[in-house]
């Protein structure tokens, strides 16, 4: 988000004093500066309860004395204070301290850690405490902590289609739903490890080339609209540090190592079947492990293979291919193994625990 602000010096000075164009309040009892990142400032003038009354930080800042001099800055007959953040950061802050409604924001808008990251951050550094809890609470449900809840954002994912009275612009999935790479880079920044594991889950199951900056960038050559309109999901690449590339190569590892470690063994299939039919329910497991193997590779989605292979045991059984017995240990047994391998994803890329804040 830009700082909206308006000037007050020469706009073509590096170093603009500039009155933001809304939280600049008349009434207001304390002018806050910031550094606008063009080598000059953005004068906000605010009330000083706003701010004492959400942050413990400002509240002791506010009751301690004037310097030894009795001297006192003042800008436009109110006390000042030059504060070191990014009058990006400071808009995003001040944004939802004036109205709170803002909190309310799309989680799963994509570009939603852009917009969050600059309150998230300052709200730490000044302990405004509620304010930050707050806006984690609502952000964190872009990225399921269960596997039902994961479920059932793939099941929202896979039914959505654009607005038809929308003709002003094409509607993307990818635009509506979250990205992984910023999602990321929140998490690390703001400390909210619990969104890592299904952040990097979904970050799995991209390519590199699918690039958010050249899909979503209409002048770049390689962008590709054609495959946005298909579904296609992408990542901001750039936004990963090496620790994180590190994370997202041992995560694949592992899983491939999981769905390498399946086999009728695990699901019992052909243990407690009749003779007659053994032989013929071990090898039709077989095939349904490597038909999910194949499903898996192609879709780079592990746990959607599985979700998709726990639905053929039954026409198996139907046409008399598995029997009753190896139907439903198959069944039972590939949930069984689904669940557990939602419960390692922490631990398969290397990340913190769900449980963790
Ligand atoms: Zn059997």
């Amino acid at each position: 988000m830009n700082s909206e602000s308006q000037t007050s010096g020469n706009p073509g000075s590096l170093n603009v004093k500039a009155h933001h164009l809304t939280l600049y309040h008349n009434d207001g009892d304390l002018v806050v500066s910031a550094p606008n990142g063009v080598g000059g400032s953005t004068f906000y003038r605010i009330h000083r309860f706003m701010l004492s009354i959400h942050s413990y930080v400002f509240r002791d800042m506010f009751t301690l004395p004037p310097a030894a001099d009795g001297s006192i800055e003042t800008y436009d007959g109110v006390p000042i204070v030059h504060l070191p953040d990014s009058a990006e950061d400071m808009d995003g802050l001040l944004n939802v301290l004036y109205d709170p409604s803002r909190i309310l924001f799309n989680k799963y808008d994509p570009c939603a850690p852009a917009k969050i990251s600059g309150v998230l951050k300052l709200a730490r550094k000044y302990d405004f405490t509620n304010l930050r809890l707050r806006t984690i609470e609502h952000y964190i449900q872009a990225w399921p902590s269960t596997l039902h809840e994961w479920d059932l954002l793939e099941q929202t994912i896979g039914v959505w289609r654009p607005d038809p009275d929308n003709d002003d612009e094409i509607e993307f999935l990818d635009a509506v739903f979250p990205e992984p790479g910023a999602a990321i880079r929140l998490a690390r920044e703001c400390d909210i490890p619990q969104i890592l594991p299904s952040a990097f889950y979904h970050l799995s199951r991209l390519l590199q080339q699918d690039d958010w900056n050249i899909h979503h960038d209409w002048n770049d050559p390689d962008n590709d609209t054609y495959a946005l309109s298909n579904g296609r999901r992408t990542a901001r690449w750039d936004l990963l540090c090496l620790e994180d590339y590190r994370c997202l190569a041992r995560g694949r590892e592992k899983m491939d190592e999981f769905m390498l470690s399946l086999s009728k063994r695990t699901f019992r299939v052909g243990v407690k079947c009749n003779d007659a039919v053994k032989a013929k329910c071990a090898a039709n497991c077989e095939q349904l492990i490597n038909q999910m193997r194949q499903r898996s590779r192609e879709s780079r989605d592990v746990l959607a293979a599985m979700l998709y292979c726990e639905s053929l045991p039954g026409s198996l059984e139907a046409d008399a291919e598995l029997c009753h017995r190896c139907c439903f240990a198959f069944t039972f047994g590939l949930s069984r193994k689904r669940k557990e391998l939602w419960e390692k994803i922490p631990e398969m890329f290397n990340l913190p625990s769900r449980q963790s804040e």
